[in-house]
């Protein structure tokens, strides 16, 4: 009998990226416990990470690959893999296929697979499970700073002394880092600001909650940026020197958000409010704004970005100690495919098809001729070409669109037209349904990699589990797909370390300091340097000995001038307003205890305890209105399908709107997916689909 093992890893659901100790006995068994070493967390776990171990078995694996629903060798599934592809794209050329992956991949499998997409199949359509995540964000900081920067740390939440949180559930959705802030408050008196439809768990423990309209942070912010200017808060020394743009984004800002009165009336908000918010965040410097899934899943969500950062240029707030915008991710590791270029948009190590030289030193890199010149689709664009024919191969990895994506019924349809489907992924899922090659993929505590926080910090995820049947890492399953497309030098990778080292590299690649996202000081990392990765924040070029912590704070921007940009910003009208039809605006969100479609949550019976079936949160009034009582199973129907759930009245929910929960898929309750209900509209500069304001009826059964 062997002695038992203690292995440092990282969690693999939100984006705080908490540090995990996971201590397999002698016997086998697993436990889970916070690593009091990571800079994260510090020790603690929330709810979900604390039952990591629970999540370990082997229910509803995948086990074997199989073609056809039968099982098959790796052999015979790879082999059909490479040669569906290969044949469809001599056919009909790049552009015919597509892979779907997702924020779970880490950041080696994510390099590998968009290495053979833009690099050796020549075509940009790949893109990720991230678009539905955080895509506004990403946008909104490429204009505004030219390049995908969250600019703080997570020290700057414990710094400040205001701490406004716009669209984000943080108590249930990144708790360890609401815990910090909580924890300083105590001991600073932090303020905290909630902006959020919703009386969330958060928001009842604020300061301040302003519960306004849907949709309309725009114009909230945009009444900021007036007031800020016209109380002499704004820094013109600041704004002169380093940025531009503010008199433009200032003049629409005014002419949006003439008066807090204004402001009040169109966020349905009480002046008072509103004047204590712009009071607040004009006399406090040291001011972190936290944003998340409510303000970047909008059919407006980039022009949203613009408008918070747009008042933190105007006050010089980024960069500095507890001051700055702060994009919260929902996934463990989406910076990290960010970062790799998991994107269809962009490109590889932050660089993108805007800039017209990119493509070839890319291509000079990877030592390739077929190097993709033009973005790809987007997640909703996607799965629209896969539905209309334009796409007739497609490989979704670790990602269950089936009931994830908005209009999810047409997904479906889609999906079951498609030519040829591969799935790759650890369960079965509502998606590998329609895999005619399914192939067993390595889970947490099976696979090795790193993956990136919201902070930009950098941790290894890492085995201390045997790979189960003939379960495999992504990056070997898409390496050795490429091999058999005849692309064998360029994927002969031996280890995650050998293809973080040539991510490093790329990093690095004739940067002249231009971009930021750097870290060519890790691409000479031994295997066992690798293997011994204590977290660590990018940029670390190559000249350094230390990842930077904030970034921006010292007024250079990676733009061509150097100046940050401020983006004129208006408020705009609900892409889908209600009608007499569809009354009732549909939000939907996460649950405290579960995670995205609950493929690994949903075992725990602990964490299904608190919320064991689908329910639709709704206004009393709304409730009486329709005649539904706390405890009805209801109706819910959009413009693109229906779904069914519990009524429970809630004093959280504004009248006129309704809550439900992101997670419900097959396994647990088929019929109440809120992906079946949403829409595919996206916001036209990031593509991210409008998930938060969908209108709905609601009638009981
Ligand atoms: Fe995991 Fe996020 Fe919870 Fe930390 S806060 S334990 S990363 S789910």
């Amino acid at each position: 009998m062997t002695d038992a093992r203690e292995v440092r890893t990282a969690c693999p659901y939100c984006g705080v990226g908490c540090g995990v100790q996971a201590r397999v006995a002698a016997d086998g068994t697993t436990s889970v416990r916070g690593d009091p070493g990571h800079p994260a967390n510090f020790g603690k776990l929330c709810s979900k990470g604390s039952a990591l171990g629970e999540t370990l078995g082997l229910d509803g694996r995948v086990l074997h690959p199989e073609v056809a629903g039968r099982r098959a060798s790796w052999e015979d599934a790879l082999d059909l893999v490479a040669q569906r592809f290969s044949e469809t794209i001599a056919q009909h050329g790049p552009d015919s296929v597509a892979f779907y992956v997702s924020g779970q991949l880490l950041t080696e499998d994510y390099y590998v697979a968009n290495k053979l997409m833009k690099g050796f199949i020549g075509s940009a359509n790949i893109d990720t499970n991230s678009r539905l995540c955080m895509a506004s964000s990403v946008a909104g900081h490429k204009r505004a700073f030219g390049e995908d920067i969250v600019p703080g740390v997570y020290e700057d939440f414990e710094q400040a002394d205001l701490v406004v949180l716009v669209g984000s559930n943080t108590a249930w959705c990144h708790p360890i880092l609401y815990q910090r802030l909580l924890a300083a408050r105590a001991e600073r008196g932090t303020r905290i600001v909630v902006i959020d439809p919703r009386r969330t768990a958060t928001a009842m423990e604020c300061d301040l909650h302003l519960q306004l309209k849907p949709g309309t942070d725009v114009l909230l912010f945009n009444g900021l940026l007036a007031h800020l200017a016209n109380t002499g808060a704004a820094d013109q020394a600041y704004v002169t020197a380093h940025t531009l743009g503010f008199e433009a984004a200032l003049s629409l800002a005014a002419a949006d958000a003439p008066s807090v009165k204004r402001v009040a009336e169109g966020c349905d908000l009480a002046p008072a409010e509103v004047a204590a918010f712009y009071d607040r965040f004009a006399a406090t410097e040291r001011t972190v704004t936290v944003y998340s899934q409510g303000v970047n899943q909008s059919a407006h969500g980039t022009d949203k970005v613009n408008a918070i950062i747009n008042c933190h240029l105007a006050t010089g707030r980024i960069g500095r100690p507890g001051m700055g915008p702060f994009s919260v991710t929902g996934q463990p590791n989406a910076m990290g495919g960010r970062e790799v270029g998991g994107l269809a948009n962009q490109l590889a190590a932050h660089m993108g098809f805007d800039d017209p030289s990119a493509p070839d030193r890319v291509g000079r890199f990877w030592a390739t001729p077929a190097i993709a010149r033009k973005p790809g689709l987007k997640a909703v664009d996607m799965f629209e070409a896969t539905g209309d024919g334009r796409i007739k191969a497609l490989w979704i990895m670790g990602t269950n669109p089936a009931v994830s994506m908005p209009d999810a019924g047409k997904v479906r349809a889609a999906l079951k037209s498609c030519d040829f489907v591969v799935v790759s992924d650890v369960t079965r899922t509502d998606t590998s349904h329609f895999a005619n090659v399914l192939l067993p993929a390595a889970a947490w505590g099976e696979k090795d990699g790193t993956v990136t926080n919201s902070e930009r910090r950098i941790s290894r995820q890492k085995s201390f589990l045997p790979m189960p049947g003939e379960v495999r890492p992504d990056w070997w399953i898409v390496a050795e797909t490429a091999r058999r497309m005849g692309f064998a030098a360029a994927f002969d990778y031996a280890n995650p370390a050998a293809i973080f080292r040539e991510h490093a590299a790329l990093s690095a690649f004739e940067n002249d300091g231009g971009r930021l996202f750097d870290i060519g000081g890790l691409a000479d990392l031994t295997d066992a340097e690798y293997e011994a990765l204590a977290p660590l924040h990018w940029p670390l070029p190559s000249d350094a000995s230390a990842g930077v912590q904030r970034l921006l704070g010292d007024g250079r921007f990676p733009t061509a001038d150097g100046r940050a940009r401020f983006v004129p910003v208006r408020q705009e009208g609900a892409a889908l307003p209600v009608d007499a039809a569809f009354p009732l605006v549909l939000n939907t969100g996460r649950l405290r205890d579960q995670w995205h479609t609950m493929t690994r949550t949903g075992r725990v019976p602990r964490l299904m305890a608190n919320a064991p079936e689908p329910a639709i949160e709704l206004n009393a009034a709304d409730a009486v209105a329709l005649g539904i009582a706390d405890g009805d199973l209801v109706r819910i129907e959009s413009r693109y399908g229906g779904a069914r759930a519990k009524a429970v009245t809630s004093p959280g929910q504004r009248k006129g709107e309704a809550f439900l929960p992101m997670h419900w898929s097959g396994r647990f309750a088929a019929n109440a997916s809120a992906g079946s209900l949403s829409a595919p509209v996206t916001d036209p500069f990031s593509g991210q689909p409008e998930l938060k304001h969908v209108p709905v009826r609601i009638s009981r059964e």
